[in-house]
């Protein structure tokens, strides 16, 4: 079965078999999970996917006994279950659920779960604290990526990007007419920042390069220095909504945050408003924001994480001419992913060898 899987994913997949051109699978390479680099049997370790070229190189020299999906999918929930076994160490994406189910096939002798993402809501929090197990992640080192593709999509949302390719595309660019195609400008206007953290606030800068002359933000708590920074105003999420003419998603998926933009929230928005979301799918409830679309609640949105996660290209969100969605990129430069990868792995290594993690949620 792993080695039909394989077929599938080299042979009929051109661009993956591409990237494996560029960045050659190591001679240890074997099956579709590729096991042990080492054969002293140290410690076990599972990787739920390849990593990024300096990240890999790293990986490879751990000294561990390393289970590591090759494929350019997601590993296999059942795979990763049984591979799991008497494992130690756990390095995960941001697409491989952590729950008690994973961690009870793990085992006790489980010493580290290190997860290459900022976000960590596919983890079960109260399932990794009862076991009194570090949790591994990667902040800062994606703060630029995401907080520069936030930016595109702001922009691209404001100045009707899809509408104006697709026009180009389907013959409908005739001569040059004023009123044809006017998007929304940022000189003099209001941003609203839900969720003024490290991404919030390195969006907030780049944004402001362009104009934005007054930056909100709403949240759990205020942040004086962020706020000093940006000559930011903390002010109630319906107090952001009222007054802002972009309002950017940027705090964590949590209980409280789950479904905060439904209907109400796109009405209390400016009909002029461009919303982003940059964070995760789950903090929007879809079909409201399908629904404030079409009724021309708000002028225009860009997304960058959906729900689900591909988003069906027969989506509602795709037809609409003022949505533009892209897969996921936040953070996918080639820097910054191996420098996510670099961390994922110096926090495995940390944790499988008793270690306190260079950079730990818990
Ligand atoms: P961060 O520094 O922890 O910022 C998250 C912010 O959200 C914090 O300021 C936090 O405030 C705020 N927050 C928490 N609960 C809130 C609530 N109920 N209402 C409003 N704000 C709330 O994290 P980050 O590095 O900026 O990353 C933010 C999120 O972006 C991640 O959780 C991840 O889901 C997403 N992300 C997406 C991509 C992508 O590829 N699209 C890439 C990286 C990250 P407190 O400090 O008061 O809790």
């Amino acid at each position: 079965m792993l080695t039909a899987i394989r077929k599938l994913g080299l042979g009929t997949n051109f661009k993956a078999s591409f990237l494996f051109k560029l960045f050659p699978i190591p001679s240890s390479y074997s099956p579709s999970l590729s096991r042990p680099f080492h054969s002293n049997m140290p410690p076990r370790v599972v990787v739920t996917r390849r990593l990024p070229p300096t990240s890999q190189a790293a990986l490879e020299k751990l000294d561990a006994d390393i289970y590591q999906w090759q494929e350019d999918c997601a590993m296999p929930r059942e795979t990763l279950l049984k591979e799991v076994k008497g494992a130690q160490g756990i390095l995960c994406m941001l697409t491989d659920k952590v729950d008690d189910e994973l961690l009870d096939s793990a085992g006790q002798q489980l010493k580290v779960v290190s997860t290459m993402s900022v976000g960590y809501d596919h983890v079960d929090m109260e399932a990794i604290k009862k076991r009194k197990l570090p949790l591994g992640y990667t902040p800062d080192v994606l703060t630029d990526a995401t907080a520069d593709l936030t930016a595109l999509l702001t922009l691209s949302a404001a100045r009707r990007i899809k509408e104006s390719i697709d026009a180009v595309r389907n013959g409908e660019w005739r001569e040059w007419r004023p009123n044809w195609l006017c998007g929304s400008q940022f000189t003099q206007k209001t941003l609203g920042v839900v969720g003024l953290g490290r991404i919030g606030e390195a969006v907030a800068h780049r944004l402001k390069a362009f104009g934005i002359s007054q930056v909100l933000y709403s949240g759990r708590s205020e942040k004086p220095e962020a706020s000093k920074r940006l000559q930011a105003q903390f002010v109630s999420f319906d107090e952001l909504l009222a007054k802002s003419d972009y309002v950017i998603v940027c705090c964590a998926l949590t209980k409280e945050t789950k479904e905060m933009f439904n209907y109400d929230a796109f009405k209390k928005m400016k009909r002029s408003a461009v919303f982003v979301n940059s964070a995760r799918g789950g903090i929007v409830q879809q079909d409201d924001l399908v629904r404030a679309l079409e009724d021309d609640l708000i002028a225009a949105a860009g997304l960058d994480v959906t729900t689900p996660e591909p988003l069906p290209t027969t989506s509602k969100l795709l037809q609409l001419p003022n949505c533009i969605v892209v897969p996921h990129i936040g953070s996918a430069t080639l820097e910054t992913r191996d420098q996510m990868g670099l961390m994922a792995v110096k926090n495995l290594e940390a944790g499988i060898q008793d270690k306190a993690l260079p950079t730990s949620v818990l």
